[in-house]
């Protein structure tokens, strides 16, 4: 059976940690979108890493971990994280981001304020959109200077567009990318070979469902399709034999602007992420803080088909006296299921919270139970695992 593990929030959930664990079920671990616009946070042996751009499988030794096609790749960034990790291999197809680009991500997102990472994600979309970029295979062939000044020509029309007296030079360029990808060239493969072998599968979605490109809170979502049905796009796996399992904070988090229906106030958003130190692992900044949204779940579950849950944080929980759960959206007494309209009145399920958290799923408080219970009976789809701390072990398997 091959594993898809989708964040079904606005990312976040806790995915490294769990994928870190799943990996010990699989032989290849594929992350297939986004950039190091993620961060996914891992403790081994109470040592905190922090991954951007690697599959969150890089632990396992036995594990190997392919950057597939839909990955845009910033070579500097990965040979920061890539070390001395032997298993990791990188589609050919991949697109490669330059530094400029987060520069100009910077410049456009003064205008737009989405409050992006700054990581260049979206205008290597957009040179991709208006073939002004280059994948790996086009560094090795003869033409390649040729696309190299498509870039030149789109850099320089940014520049002039912002008033920036910034000349460069495309054998500054050629030469920087000749150096980078030297490091990587001996890890470049071909993706539809190891994708369609019969070894077990792990795909790993980098961000969270309700920031996808085309199904999230549009405009502020990310570049990349993160609904599992990219999958196929992205990796060249045919769908099949594979199961999808959702995984949720037991509260909602999102960083940076967009829609956030069930929100804090002020006051209680920073009280609750200092506490729990919900700090964004790639940008550092305070993450905005809320109740759990079942409506949206409901439909990110039905979009990606997800068959099982896994639920982190829930020890989080235990600095509230009680715990809401937004069941749907209401406006005017009528009920609203788009999570893009203007909410003013929802309707929530109150739950009393719980003082103590124990490793064993039966030592813990009625509250708890009847928390987990809750959410499994309306969503329909069974918990199967529940994270309750940071580190590895801190997992209750129902
Ligand atoms: P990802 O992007 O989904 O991989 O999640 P991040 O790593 O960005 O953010 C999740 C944060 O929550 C990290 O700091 C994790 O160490 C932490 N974390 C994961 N699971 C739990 C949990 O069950 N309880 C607590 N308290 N922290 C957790
Ligand atoms: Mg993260």
């Amino acid at each position: 059976m091959n594993l898809s593990l989708i964040g079904l929030q606005w990312g976040d959930e806790g995915k490294g940690k769990i994928i870190d664990f799943l990996s010990n079920f699989s032989n290849i671990i594929i992350r297939y979108n986004g950039g190091h616009n993620a961060g996914h946070t891992i403790y081994k042996n109470n040592k905190k890493n922090i991954i951007k751009i690697l599959p969150s499988g890089l632990f396992k030794k036995y594990c190997l971990c392919l950057l597939s096609d839909n990955v845009f790749l910033l070579i500097e960034n990965l040979l920061k994280e890539i070390k001395n990790f032997k298993n990791i291999f990188i589609s050919k197809n991949i697109f490669i981001i330059n530094l400029i680009d987060e520069f100009i991500d910077y410049l456009f997102d003064k205008i737009i304020k989405i409050g992006t990472t700054f990581s260049g994600i979206s205008i290597i979309n957009f040179r991709k959109v208006i073939k002004c970029c280059f994948n790996i295979r086009d560094i090795f062939k003869f033409n390649f200077i040729k696309k190299l000044k498509k870039n030149l020509f789109f850099y320089n029309i940014i520049f002039i567009f912002f008033k920036i007296k910034l000349k460069i030079s495309i054998f500054f360029l050629l030469k920087k990318i000749k150096k980078s990808i030297f490091f990587i060239k001996k890890k470049i493969i071909n993706n539809c070979l190891l994708i369609n072998s019969n070894s077990k599968k792990f795909f790993e979605s980098s961000q969270g469902v309700m920031l996808d490109f085309n199904k999230g809170t549009f405009p502020f979502v990310t570049n990349s399709n993160i609904v599992n049905k990219s999958i196929y796009i992205d990796t060249n796996f045919y769908l099949k034999n594979i199961k999808y399992i959702g995984i949720i904070k037991a509260f909602s988090t999102r960083v940076g602007n967009g829609f956030f229906n069930t929100k804090f106030k002020k006051k209680k958003t920073d009280f609750f992420s200092y506490i729990n130190k919900e700090f964004g692992s790639n940008t550092l900044r305070l993450r905005k803080s809320g109740w759990l949204d079942i409506n949206s779940l409901l439909e990110m579950i039905k979009i990606n088909n997800i068959s099982n849950l896994i639920i982190t944080k829930m020890d989080s929980l235990i600095y509230l006296k009680y715990i809401k759960l937004l069941i749907n959206y209401k406006i005017n007494n009528k009920k609203m299921f788009d999570y893009q309209n203007n909410i003013f009145n929802n309707n929530y399920f109150l739950f009393n919270s719980w003082k103590n958290i124990y490793n064993n799923y039966y030592e813990n408080e009625k509250n708890f139970h009847l928390y987990i219970r809750f959410i499994e009976k309306i969503t329909n789809t069974p918990i199967i695992i529940i994270s309750i701390g940071k580190n590895e072990k801190e997992l209750i398997f129902v």
